[in-house]
């Protein structure tokens, strides 16, 4: 699917055609999203907001256009639900330091899912030493799916938040979000939802889901590295106070204090990257031209042919059988991940292993780690055949 709008496909690696099955760490991206990039810098490049000339002017509206994008692009009501940031892990930790300034106090609890990455509980942990609160984790059962009947026990009127991964980057599956969303506003929870593995793969409406958080990041959706997107909705955003301060998020400053600008303003202190935010929105309208029917049914497919394949050869596939977003975690025997990696790569495969930035996680499963594939929507059948024959080499070698 489009794969000659991805020029980085036809690089070798040792010698042989890139194969790259590692879209859930960061994505390739399109010739529009690089020609967006170059044509900003030779174009328009110049700083927003606070100038009156024409080419101030130009990436302002840009910059905007881009957040307008957006807010369509994820069901947003308003584009001032909108929040620019470098990344998942940067929005998160914003949320986690504003969300607990004004809402966490001693003896509070957050909770979080038994499969979350990294950058969804550390966030959590520092916030929870800095107010004596308290970070629990929905347990897993044993075909690592959420124990959602534990999770409504969890739920009491310490519980101030819940944040929530929607497709595990580990695994691949996808949560039950509604089911989360429903239970935890049925006692007044907000909840964030870590779209990080599931805004590139499938069509996330904030709006249908009701979510209170929405977070993901530029670079796994095709667009650059530096940009991602905090979204909440307005009446909690205008609650919050700012994270970080500087230029732009104030609407005045005195020595005797600050008085801060309106929303998303509140949060986006310093220059931005309106370069990225551009090329994000280029990013969107180029998977809005190719459709989420087309690219779901894709991916889908190309998942459960893999999948299928690594059963058929003996491997461990974890969750297998589940319905899952583009990503599938699997051992050969005992064999190191790393050595399997190793090999393929050798092959020019690219693939990701080790923990994945979910240590909880991989020591539940009880491994030293995964061989992680994971799919965009210009992989396709032929990518699943070279790595399942460069994956049958790898065997041989090893056994
Ligand atoms: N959450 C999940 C589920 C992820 O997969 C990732 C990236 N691996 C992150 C958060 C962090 O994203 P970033 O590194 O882009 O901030």
């Amino acid at each position: 699917m489009n794969r000659e709008d991805f020029a980085i496909l036809k690089e070798q690696v040792h010698e042989r055609e890139l194969v790259y099955l590692d879209n859930a760490a960061t994505s390739q991206k399109p010739q529009p999203v690089i020609d967006a990039i170059v044509e900003a810098y030779t174009h328009w490049n110049s700083n927003i907001h606070r100038g009156v000339h024409h080419l101030s002017q130009v990436a302002t509206q840009h910059h905007e256009d881009a957040r307008k994008a957006v807010a369509n692009f994820i069901g947003a009501k308003s584009s001032d639900e909108i929040v620019f940031t470098k990344g998942t892990t940067d929005s998160l930790n914003a949320l986690a330091f504003s969300y607990g300034e004004a809402y966490i106090y001693e003896g509070d609890e957050i909770i979080v899912s038994g499969l979350e990455h990294h950058s969804n509980i550390v966030p959590w942990q520092m916030l929870c030493a800095r107010k004596k609160a308290v970070l629990r984790h929905i347990p897993l059962r044993a075909d690592l799916t959420l124990d959602m009947e534990a999770f409504a026990g969890m739920l009491s009127d310490k519980t101030k938040l819940v944040s929530v991964a929607h497709v595990s980057n580990v695994l691949g599956t996808i949560q039950p979000i509604e089911e989360i969303i429903q239970l935890a506003h049925a006692r007044n929870i907000p909840v964030c939802i870590d779209g990080a593995q599931s805004v590139p793969h499938m069509q996330v409406n904030v709006q249908t889901l009701d979510c209170d958080f929405l977070v993901f990041s530029g670079h796994k959706l095709y667009g650059p590295t530096g940009i991602g997107v905090l979204y909440g909705k307005r009446e909690w955003l205008e609650k919050l106070p700012p994270h970080e301060g500087g230029g732009e998020m104030i609407e005045h400053v005195r020595w005797e204090g600050t008085t801060y600008n309106e929303l998303p303003y509140k949060f986006e202190a310093g220059t931005p990257n309106f370069v990225g935010s551009w090329a994000l929105k280029t990013a969107t309208d180029y998977i809005n031209s190719i459709g989420w029917e087309a690219i779901e049914a894709h991916e889908r497919e190309l998942t459960e042919y893999c999948e299928q394949q690594l059963l058929d050869l003996g491997c461990t596939v974890y969750a297998a059988g589940q319905s899952k977003a583009g990503v599938i975690s699997f051992n050969v025997g005992e064999v190191h991940p790393f050595d399997v990696g190793t090999l393929l790569d050798q092959q020019g495969v690219a693939v990701r292993t080790g923990h994945h930035c979910a240590e909880p996680l991989i020591d539940t499963i009880g491994v030293p780690g995964t061989v992680r594939v994971s799919f965009g929507l210009y992989n396709d059948k032929a990518d699943v055949d070279a790595f399942i024959a460069a994956l049958k080499r790898a065997q041989m070698m090893l056994s």
